[in-house]
Order: C-alpha cells, then sequence, then structure tokens
C-alpha cells in the first residue's frame, strides 16, 4: 500500500490541475495539487486504490505520489479548482511572456509523449471561455484528455506555431505548417484555426513509426486477404474503397501497396495528406495554396511513367475523369471515395460523371469498410439498448440476452473499447456487373452474390456474440453511412 499522509488543505497548483481533466477528477475522486519533476501528488478519497493509481499514472504519464483525504474535501476542492470562477488565476498581470517558458514547453512535450504512447492520430487544442480542452482522436474516437486552464492557452498555441513555423503575431487567419522534432521522434502537421475563444489547433500526428501494414495485418478474414491481393495484381484498372472518415481506407490501400513494393513496378502516391511513409514508392503531398492539387499532381505524375497510381482521395469530376483515363491506359490506381456501401461507389461516380461504360471497363472491384470498437471482455455486462437500433437492425426477442456492452474499467481505460476490427464488403466488378453498369442499372448490385456479404451482416454476427455493442453497430452501420 503506497504511503499516505493527510493534507491539510487542498489547493491545487495550476501546473498540476492542468494534469487531470475535471470529468476524470469526479470520476476518480482524485484531485492533483503539485507536480514534482518526474510525479504528481494527487490528494485521493481512496489512495490505496492501486487501480485509480495506476489510472491517474497513465493519463499523465508521471508518477503518483497519492495522499489521503475525505471525499467530501475532494469534491469540494474539484468544485472550487473546476468550477466557475474557480481556474487558476493568472500568475501575472502582465502579457504572456515569451513562449519558451519552461512550463508551456513541459506541457507541449508531454502532450505529444502522451498521444504517442496512446497511439493517438490527431491532438486537438480547443480553446473554451474558461479552459482549454486537450483531446485525443484515439482509435477514430475523440477522448478529452487534460483541461487547461485559460491562461496558458495564448502560450501554449505560441509554442505549439514556433515549433510548427507558423507565424506567431498572426491570430486571424487559419494557418497550416509541419512539426519535425526529430528529439522527440515527432512528425505532424499543424492546423490552426480562429475561434470565438481564441485559435483552436489540430495537429495530425505522421504514423512514421508505423511500419506500412500488410494485407494479412489488416486483420480481415483470411477470404478478404486473397481478395485485395488478387485486385493488387491486376495490370490495370480501377480499385474504389469507400468509408467514412477514419474507416481505414487508406490503410487499406497501402497495404495492397505494401504487397506491390516487392514487385518490379513504379509506384506513385498523390495525397492530402500524406499518411504513412514508404521506401521506394514517390509519394506527393497535395498543396492547394500553392496551386498543386489532385487534378494537377495526377497530371504530371503520368508524365513520369507509373505503373500504380494511389490517388487519396476521388472528391472532384475530374480527379475522376484523369484517374480513370489512367485506369483504361495501363495503369493500376487505388483510391477512395466517400459513399457508405460497395454498390453505392459505383452510384457515386457515376454522379462525379464517370460515364458508365468507362465504369464498366475500368472497374475492378469496389470495397466498403469500417472500423468497428469492440467491447472490453474485462468489464463486458449485458446490455439493454434502445428500442430504435434494435428494431432497426432487425434484432428478434431471444437475440436481446444475447447482447453485450462494456461501461469502462481501468482495463480499457474507461472507454469501454479494447480494439477496433476492419469490416469488409467487396465487390468484383465482373461480366455481370459490367453488363448491368453498361444498362445503367444499379439495383441491388451486391445482392445474391458468392462472396458479397454486407458489412451490416457481419457486425450483426458479432453482436449476437457480445462482441460488439448494438450502439457500436449503429453508428457504424447507420449513422456513420455517406458522407
Ligand atoms: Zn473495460
Amino acid at each position: 500500500m503506497p504511503q499516505t499522509d493527510l493534507v491539510p488543505s487542498l489547493h491545487p497548483e495550476a501546473d498540476a490541475l492542468g494534469l487531470i481533466p475535471e470529468h476524470r477528477a469526479r470520476q476518480y475522486r482524485a484531485i492533483p495539487i503539485r507536480r514534482k519533476p518526474d510525479r504528481v501528488v494527487v490528494a485521493m478519497a481512496e489512495p490505496s486504490n492501486l487501480a485509480v493509481v495506476e489510472e491517474i499514472q497513465f493519463l499523465t504519464g508521471l508518477g503518483v505520489e497519492p495522499v489521503g483525504s475525505t471525499a467530501a474535501e475532494i469534491e469540494r476542492a474539484i468544485d472550487r479548482a473546476y468550477g466557475p470562477g474557480g481556474l487558476p488565476a493568472r500568475p501575472d498581470a502582465g502579457p504572456a511572456p515569451a513562449s519558451s517558458d519552461p512550463p508551456v514547453v513541459r506541457i507541449q512535450r508531454l502532450l505529444f509523449r502522451e498521444a504517442q504512447r496512446l497511439g493517438a492520430s490527431d491532438i486537438h487544442l480547443d480553446p473554451g471561455p474558461r479552459s482549454t480542452r486537450i483531446r485525443y482522436r484515439i482509435d477514430g474516437a475523440i477522448e478529452d484528455r487534460f483541461a487547461l486552464p485559460r491562461w496558458l492557452h495564448a502560450r501554449l498555441i505560441s509554442r505549439i506555431k514556433i515549433i510548427g513555423k507558423l507565424d506567431i503575431s498572426e491570430h486571424r487567419r487559419p494557418q497550416d505548417g509541419l512539426i519535425v522534432d526529430p528529439g522527440q521522434g515527432v512528425e505532424a502537421r499543424l492546423s490552426t484555426i480562429p475561434t470565438e475563444s481564441g485559435e483552436a489547433a489540430v495537429i495530425r500526428l505522421f504514423q512514421e513509426q508505423k511500419a506500412a501494414p500488410t494485407l494479412a495485418g489488416l486483420g480481415g478474414p483470411p477470404d478478404v486477404e486473397e481478395r485485395l491481393r488478387a485486385m493488387g495484381h491486376r495490370p490495370q484498372g480501377m480499385v474504389v474503397v469507400a468509408g467514412p472518415t477514419g474507416s481505414g481506407k487508406t490503410t487499406t490501400l497501402y497495404a495492397m501497396v505494401h504487397e506491390l513494393r516487392q514487385r518490379p513496378v513504379n509506384i506513385v502516391t498523390i495525397e492530402d495528406p500524406v499518411e504513412y511513409r514508404v521506401d521506394g514508392v514517390r509519394q506527393v503531398q497535395v498543396d492547394a495554396p500553392s496551386g498543386l492539387t489532385f487534378q494537377k499532381a495526377l497530371r504530371s505524375i503520368l508524365r513520369q511513367d507509373p505503373d500504380v497510381i494511389l490517388v487519396g482521395e476521388i472528391r472532384d469530376a475530374e480527379t475522376a475523369r484523369i484517374a480513370f483515363e489512367a485506369a483504361l491506359t495501363g495503369h493500376l490506381v487505388l483510391s477512395t471515395l466517400h459513399a457508405s456501401d460497395a454498390a453505392s461507389v459505383l452510384v457515386r461516380l457515376m454522379e462525379l460523371g464517370v460515364g458508365s461504360h468507362v465504369a464498366s471497363a475500368a472497374m475492378i472491384g469496389s470495397i466498403a469498410q469500417r472500423l468497428v470498437r469492440t467491447n472490453c471482455p474485462a468489464c463486458l455486462r449485458p446490455d439493454t439498448p434502445s428500442e430504435l437500433f434494435v428494431r432497426r437492425l432487425g434484432i428478434v426477442e431471444d437475440e436481446r440476452r444475447l447482447l453485450g456492452r462494456s461501461p469502462g474499467c481501468a482495463e480499457c481505460r474507461f472507454t469501454g473499447v479494447s480494439g477496433r476490427r476492419p469490416f469488409f464488403e467487396i465487390l468484383e466488378v465482373d461480366e455481370e456487373i459490367r453488363a448491368r453498369l453498361t444498362r445503367q442499372d444499379y439495383s441491388s448490385l451486391g445482392g445474391g452474390r458468392a462472396g458479397y456479404r454486407t458489412i451490416l451482416a457481419q457486425v450483426l454476427e458479432r453482436v449476437r456474440r457480445g462482441e460488439v455493442s448494438v450502439e457500436e453497430a449503429y453508428r457504424t452501420c447507420y449513422s456513420g453511412g455517406a458522407a
């Protein structure tokens, strides 16, 4: 049991308070009061509760020195510290000093370190009237991590703008920059935008340390791996992966690129942003402000004799036109599109002005994908979900006892999630589909075909095993549909 002693009064220092957001403080019945070089002193209602101590260690990235107090005392301290007017006062009245302020540098480094450790893809700095929320996108979902006192905001933003080589005196225009910090092993894209409460920032961390995924490493069923591999072996044509933002589309395309790289082919990518860095592949970053749009980049790349072209996303008619032209003239083109399912990809392409004859001649396959969060097995409970979701998903009465949901525990960092599983719906464009495309008959293109199962059917199978909650199934299969 950790050494504990009672603290006379709970007056947290601002530096410490920012380490634990208010909702976590309430959840843990704990309040950070002092920040030491490598640890934080935390007043706790149950200082011997190791799960909570570990949770705070995990949250702050620091050692925890627990001190005992009563639950009522801590609640009052939380109200005082985080509540209205209770945020720490600005320690100095003058203008914010140079942002090389050591505490600010420390906070910035802590944020980056935390984000990397948790595998976050983005760090969000959202200023509010009283505090700045620091949120991470982890496994596709936004998670609150810290609340920083208001007076720290301008300094932290300045610090981040400095490392992103942005103009720190400019507060009224959105700015974009790159952060390269080899010391911390960080490479990131920074974007700031003015809001009512100050400048907000989003930092997208490049997954450079992550090796490009393999088809086997995608985690889908073996037949999906085989079918994607077969599509990648075609000498020319178009493969499109569809799904909402964060559904893993780019990862799937990179898994195909990873395999293609082992063959003597020239691979070029055009992306916005470049998400993975791969040796031996020429990767072009679209830069609209300087005029390097998808269309322009695509046109010049075609003059570079590529065999395989990865086009990050088909967003407009012109990109669609050039990409399909390339797919019909000896290139394998891989791309993504916002569409809800594999059949809708073909409909969406028609809307973008790709003629039905062109699509039918060029398309190899269309794939829809979702990343679905799976229940944490450590805190799995029977679920009684909303009637609307149950009916919409077609769950019958005697299946209800199979439903499960995880409320959250120390093991899953109180998220209820143990990870994400990819689901794929694959439509190989064969003679029959070609003929139907030419006739412009898009009704139930996938229906009844061998090897075609909707994502919904596959997710429901997991729901009936308690592996995926009804709410998550609904979110990913209905509300998470088309863009
Ligand atoms: Zn759990």
